[in-house]
C-alpha cells in the first residue's frame, strides 16, 4: 500500500481558502438539513430526515439516523454487523448532544442493538455522562432494552480469517461492498442536524476498529473527540482512527476554531492540518475525517486522505442529495 500512495503536502499549503468548497445554506422551506459520514450515510440521512421533515426535533433525527446505520445489515463497522475485537468480542461505542450542550455515551457496549439510543437514556435519565463495559449493560436492561448476541457469522468469519495473521493494521477506505465481502476495518457513523427551530444536534455510533484490543474505546463516544455540538456555533463529527481524534480534542477544536470565524470546511482543514503536524509520519499511514455545519447550515469537511465521502439532505434536490468527497491532504490510492 505505501508504494502507491502518493504525499501531496503541497496541497496543504497551497490551496487556498477560497477553494475549498464549503456547501452554502441552501434555503429550504424549513432550513432543515442533515449531514451523515461515509455512503451509509444516504440511508442514515433518509431517516433522520423523515423526523426533520415531519418538523420533529434534530435531536429525534440524529438518534433515527443512528439506529438506521446500527441496523443495517450490510456494515461491517457499525452496530450489529459490526466486527469484533481481537478476542471475538463485539463492542459498540456511541454517543449523542444536543446543541445545548446535554450529551449522554456508551463505551464498549456488548449485546445491545441501539448504542446510540443508551446513550440518549444516559442523557436523559442519569445524571451522567457516559457508561462503559457491564455498567453501560446494565443500564441498558435496567431501561427496556433488550440483551441480544449480535455477532454475526459473518463477523465471526472474518475474525478467524483475521486470527491467521493477528495484524493489527487500520486501513485507508477499504473499498465498500454489500456482505459478505466488505473488508472495511473501521468507520463510523457521524451525523449531524439542523432542524427547523434552528436547534443543532449530533450523534456518532460504531462497532470501532475491528480487532481493536478488548476494552479499547475510541473517539466517537468521547464528547470533544468524535462529537460535538454547540448552538451557539455548530456542530462537528469525525471518523477514522480515533485515537488521533482524542489526542486533539477534534471535535471540539472543529466547533471552537468556527466559533473564530472559520468556515466548516476551513474549520476542517485546520484540525487536519494539527493532526499532520503532530504525528507526520503516522498521518500517512491511517486515515482521519471531520464533518462540520455551523448554525447556518453550511456544510464542510476535509480528510488526511483522499475518498471520504459524506452525503447530505435537506429536502431540496439536485447535489444536496447526492454524496460529495471531501477535500484531503494526501491522495492516497485504494488498496
Ligand atoms: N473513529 C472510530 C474509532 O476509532 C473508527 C472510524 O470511524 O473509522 O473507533
Amino acid at each position: 500500500m505505501g508504494d502507491r500512495r502518493r504525499f501531496l503536502q503541497a496541497s496543504l499549503l497551497a490551496a487556498g481558502a477560497a477553494a475549498l468548497p464549503t456547501i452554502a445554506a441552501k434555503p429550504t422551506s424549513t432550513g432543515a438539513r442533515v449531514v451523515s459520514t461515509w455512503d451509509f450515510g444516504v440511508g442514515a440521512n433518509r431517516a433522520a430526515w423523515k423526523v426533520l421533515d415531519g418538523g420533529g426535533s434534530a435531536l429525534d433525527a440524529v438518534e433515527a439516523g443512528a439506529r438506521w446505520a446500527e441496523a443495517d445489515l450490510c456494515n461491517p463497522t457499525v452496530g450489529r454487523c459490526g466486527n469484533p475485537d481481537r478476542d471475538g468480542v463485539l463492542t459498540l461505542d456511541a454517543s449523542i448532544m444536543d446543541g445545548d450542550g446535554r450529551c449522554g455515551a456508551v463505551a464498549a457496549l456488548e449485546d445491545v442493538a441501539h448504542p446510540v439510543s443508551v446513550a440518549r437514556a444516559v442523557m436523559e435519565k442519569t445524571p451522567h455522562v457516559m457508561l462503559v463495559g457491564e455498567g453501560a449493560q446494565q443500564f441498558a436492561l435496567s431501561q427496556g432494552f433488550a440483551k441480544t448476541p449480535l455477532l454475526t457469522d459473518e463477523a465471526r468469519r472474518a475474525w478467524r480469517e483475521w486470527l491467521r495473521t493477528s495484524e493489527y493494521q487500520p486501513q485507508i477506505n477499504a473499498e465498500r461492498q454489500s456482505r459478505p465481502g466488505d473488508k472495511s476495518n473501521h468507520d463510523t457513523l457521524g451525523i449531524l442536524a439542523l432542524d427547523a427551530q434552528g436547534r443543532l444536534a449530533g450523534a456518532c455510533t460504531t462497532s470501532g476498529m475491528a480487532w481493536k484490543m478488548h476494552g479499547r474505546v475510541g473517539d466517537s463516544p468521547i464528547v470533544g473527540a468524535g462529537l460535538y455540538v454547540d448552538n451557539e456555533v455548530g456542530a462537528a463529527t469525525a471518523s477514522g482512527v480515533g485515537e488521533e481524534m482524542v489526542r486533539n480534542a477534534a471535535s471540539f477544536l472543529v466547533v471552537e476554531l468556527m466559533r473564530q470565524g472559520r468556515s466548516p470546511t476551513q474549520a476542517c482543514r485546520e484540525a487536519i492540518e494539527r493532526v499532520v503536524r503532530k504525528r507526520p509520519e503516522a498521518s500517512k499511514r491511517l486515515q482521519v475525517c471531520f464533518l462540520a455545519m455551523n448554525r447556518a447550515g453550511e456544510v464542510g469537511a476535509f480528510a488526511l486522505h483522499k475518498g471520504f465521502v459524506y452525503a447530505l439532505q435537506d429536502g431540496g434536490t439536485g447535489p444536496h442529495d447526492r454524496l460529495h468527497e471531501a477535500a484531503s491532504v494526501y491522495a492516497t490510492e485504494q488498496t
